[in-house]
């Protein structure tokens, strides 16, 4: 159920309708639109009769919300969200480039990529401190060592960090570093960790599972929206198919969807996509194509030399001359490319 509250609805009435809610055992999520605030309304089994709140001071309409996704969903929230992070504003009409290596794995390698990526216009670093690998034998993150790179990486050129939060019991931790905490795709349904992202207060971007459906997606967008974090970005990371000539299938489809059924920023990730050096730059152009909100790409300053993933990993000039197509399919597309903040 959503309540309208009428334009010009006063703060006391806000609150006697999410009391009201309250009082029948329900929670009430204030979202705040472009005109007006609604309240959802989650935890009820059944539907709930709209004329217990029709007719109350200031409420405008109360509908159902069909979807099983309710706060993250277009219905509850016609209008795009968009991001804001420090600045860079993810979800807008600008196209928000986020790049760097796979893993951070010394001072020398992130300050280079670092310099790289803002020098090819990209407005966030990304890098992971605590990796989540296929084998307990690989390169698992420099950890709590890495986020104070990615810190000192953002005070030399002023780049918004994004970087993986692996697990409940480190989440707290990261988020004292990150601008912006990644779940991974591993990750996409694990409930506690949603959770426990959804009451840190930074900003969330969750990649879509392995195998998971656009709406087990925004159900897990839901967990998070749920604790009341509604700075959720979505990134279609590809899927896994029959198709083995790459390392995942690129669902394309998932980034016109996905902006259908919800007002959340959608990314698109062309590095774990397709999983080929040569060919991240055709994916990430068709994503940009396509609507995508933004992209996350993997740059690493020797890509023969990393740690994790980089076959998929661009070297600076090729992610330069990338971002010089991205410019002009935005452009193409209506659309510009946010650009990195003051150092
Ligand atoms: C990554 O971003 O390096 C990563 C591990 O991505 P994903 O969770 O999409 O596999
Ligand atoms: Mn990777």
């Amino acid at each position: 159920m959503l309540v309208l509250m009428k334009p010009d609805a006063t703060a006391e009435q806000i609150e006697s309708v999410k009391e009201k809610v309250r009082v029948m055992g329900f929670t009430p999520h204030g979202i705040p639109g472009a005109q007006r605030v609604a309240v959802g309304i989650t935890g009820n089994r059944g539907p709930i009769e709209a004329d217990l709140f029709i007719g109350m001071p200031g409420v405008a309409d109360a509908l159902r919300v069909s979807q099983p996704f309710k706060l993250v969903s277009r219905d509850v929230k016609p209008e795009d969200t968009v991001v804001d992070v420090g600045g860079i504003r993810v979800g807008g009409p600008q196209v928000v480039v986020m790049a760097g290596p796979c893993s951070v794995e010394s001072e020398k390698q992130l300050l280079q990529a670092a310099e790289a990526v803002r020098a090819a216009g990209a407005s966030f670093l990304r890098g992971g401190a605590y990796k989540p690998r296929t084998s307990p034998y690989e390169f698992q993150g420099l950890r709590e060592d890495g986020l104070k790179l990615l810190a000192k990486a953002r005070q030399e050129t002023g780049l918004r960090i994004v970087t993986e939060v692996k697990d409940t019991e480190t989440a707290e931790l990261v988020a004292q570093y990150a601008d912006v905490l990644q779940i991974g795709a591993r990750n996409m349904q694990n409930f506690s960790l949603l959770e426990r992202a959804g009451e840190l207060g930074k900003p969330v971007l969750l990649k879509r599972g392995l195998s998971a459906t656009v709406k087990e997606l925004l159900m897990a967008a839901e967990y998070i929206a749920s604790r009341g974090n509604y700075q959720v970005i979505l990134c279609e990371r590809g899927i896994r198919t029959f198709e083995t000539a790459t390392r995942n299938t690129v669902d394309i489809n998932a980034i016109p969807v996905l902006q259908s059924l919800t007002h959340l920023p959608v990314l698109l990730d062309p590095s774990h996509g397709i999983g080929i050096r040569q060919h991240v730059p055709a994916i990430a152009r068709a994503g940009v194509a396509a609507g995508a909100d933004g992209l996350i790409v993997e740059v690493h300053p020797r890509p023969e030399e990393a740690l994790s993933d980089g076959f998929q990993s661009l070297a600076p000039p090729e992610f330069a001359s990338l971002m010089k197509q991205v410019e002009q399919i935005a452009h193409a597309v209506g659309r510009g490319v946010a650009q990195p903040a003051a150092r």
